[in-house]
């Protein structure tokens, strides 16, 4: 009796202290977890409240914290300056061969503004919400995220004893709200690029509401085309031919039926919104203009419209055109056009701006390896349907991929209220420190420029 209670009392000792031990471990663990989760989310608040809003952003404070960061993490650090007032801060880490390609880490500085008033939290104040966890600020997907998470996976691959193979770059450039001419455009085609060997780029996706990863590998060519009708002007009683008003609407009218048939493409699930060509009118201008608003008994001379039209790398633009100068501003009915901008859809070789998604580029399956490594799921590859800063890199014809890792997040991006949880923002960053591990440890020669011109 007295062997069986004891027997049994060390029994209850031992499971006590196993659920002690089970109970402390974690615990433990835990802790240590939150403190760096906790620099990790303050440091994104950090850059966050920089404001780096057109139309007159602090770039150099961004700049400066950025470098700040680059020197805990023992990075080769230098500001760039293509344009005086436009800091491109750019970071090295060496790899180990540095014969082999190296790998580039593109993010953008700059935001798009926003109206203070709109937002429930003031949007350079990067506000935590206690209980739901959300990060309210501009520029929180779009895409200060991406560009801290690069840093902090590569700190957490250095806490891992971890040296890359391939050289890894992370640029952080100006002007990308803008049109990037003064920040990526220049550094991607100046010899600082050349001399990086750059053999796989990655740049900024969307946020997803579902559980699925957006990846892109192209995206749309913006078109800026404005139509401009001429004609007689006349009496505003009388009914005559050919007056720029009648002229125009009948162009507007063929535009519309053009947009929808695109549309429907999209609402029928057909095709993706970046697989259609989309056209928008923007702007109208005619009418004669009087100190109280138009001359209402006038027919004018002139009238134009604007649109902003954006062309899958992947459409025959030769069509698209044709269609322009043959229904939408026909020279037979006194119309003509321009384009504000007409983005190639070819790069420097000849072929679509789009990046290979199949076994002919190495970087693709890696990336879907390490996702997946990671516990993260990739949607179908996709088309942007805007631009980004990628496009300077494909039009050299290095592969670019365009990837935010944001899932089951609204698409708020350039929106009020842009968040991102906190949780979410956390797990990219092991995201990252899947892919750029795999990356900068892949081990296969550098192709040349020619080979590269075939994927
Ligand atoms: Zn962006």
């Amino acid at each position: 009796m007295i062997r069986a209670d004891h027997c049994r009392r060390s029994h209850q000792l031992s499971a006590l202290l196993t659920i002690a031990v089970v109970l402390l471990l974690p615990t433990a663990t835990v802790t240590v977890d939150n403190k760096d989760s906790l620099s990790i989310i303050s440091r994104f608040q950090e850059y966050l409240r920089i404001n780096t809003a057109h139309p007159n952003p602090t770039y150099n404070e961004a700049a400066e914290f950025i470098s700040s960061q680059a020197k805990t993490l023992s990075l080769d650090s230098q500001i760039l300056e293509f344009v005086k007032g436009k800091p491109l801060v750019l970071l090295k880490w060496a790899g180990k061969n540095p014969a082999l390609q190296s790998i580039l880490l593109n993010s953008h500085i700059d935001v798009v503004p926003a109206e203070h008033h709109k937002w429930v939290h003031p949007p350079f104040e990067a506000h935590l919400d206690p209980s739901s966890g959300h990060i309210y600020a501009r520029g929180s997907q779009d895409m200060k995220c991406v560009g801290l998470q690069y840093l902090e996976a590569v700190r957490k691959l250095q806490a891992s004893g971890f040296r890359p193979l391939r050289t890894v770059y992370l640029s952080f450039v100006p002007d990308e709200e803008i049109g990037g001419h003064d920040g990526a455009e220049r550094f991607a085609n100046s010899d600082i690029f050349k001399n990086m060997n750059v053999g796989i780029v990655l740049d900024e996706g969307l946020a997803s509401p579902t559980e699925n990863y957006r990846v892109f590998y192209g995206e749309r060519c913006p078109w800026w085309l404005v139509i401009k009708a001429t004609g007689a002007p006349g009496h505003g009683a009388k009914l005559y031919d050919n007056t720029a008003m009648e002229n125009l609407m009948r162009s507007i009218e063929s535009v519309r039926r053009f947009r929808a048939s695109q549309f429907d493409l999209v609402k029928a699930g057909l095709k993706a919104e970046g697989e259609v060509t989309s056209v928008n009118m923007v702007f109208l201008k005619a009418g004669t203009s009087s100190p109280t608003g138009f001359v209402m008994n006038l027919q004018p001379s002139e009238a134009q419209a604007g649109f902003d039209i954006r062309v899958p790398p992947t459409a025959d633009p030769v069509s698209l055109e044709r269609r322009i100068a043959e229904e939408w501003a026909p020279a037979a009915r006194n119309m003509t056009f321009e384009f504000k901008q007409r983005a190639s859809v070819y790069d420097k070789f000849g072929k679509p701006i789009v990046s290979a998604f199949d076994a002919s580029n190495p970087w693709w399956a890696l990336l879907e390896e390490a996702v997946k490594k990671a516990n993260g799921k990739l949607g179908k590859p996709e088309i942007f349907p805007a631009s980004t800063d990628a496009r300077f890199f494909r039009e050299r014809g290095l592969p670019a991929i365009g990837f935010s890792p944001m899932a089951n997040t609204p698409i708020l991006l350039h929106d009020h209220n842009e968040f991102l949880n906190k949780n979410e923002y956390l797990r990219g960053i092991d995201i990252y420190e899947s892919i750029i591990k795999a990356y900068a440890s892949y081990d296969e020669p550098a192709r040349d420029e020619a080979s590269r011109a075939e994927m």
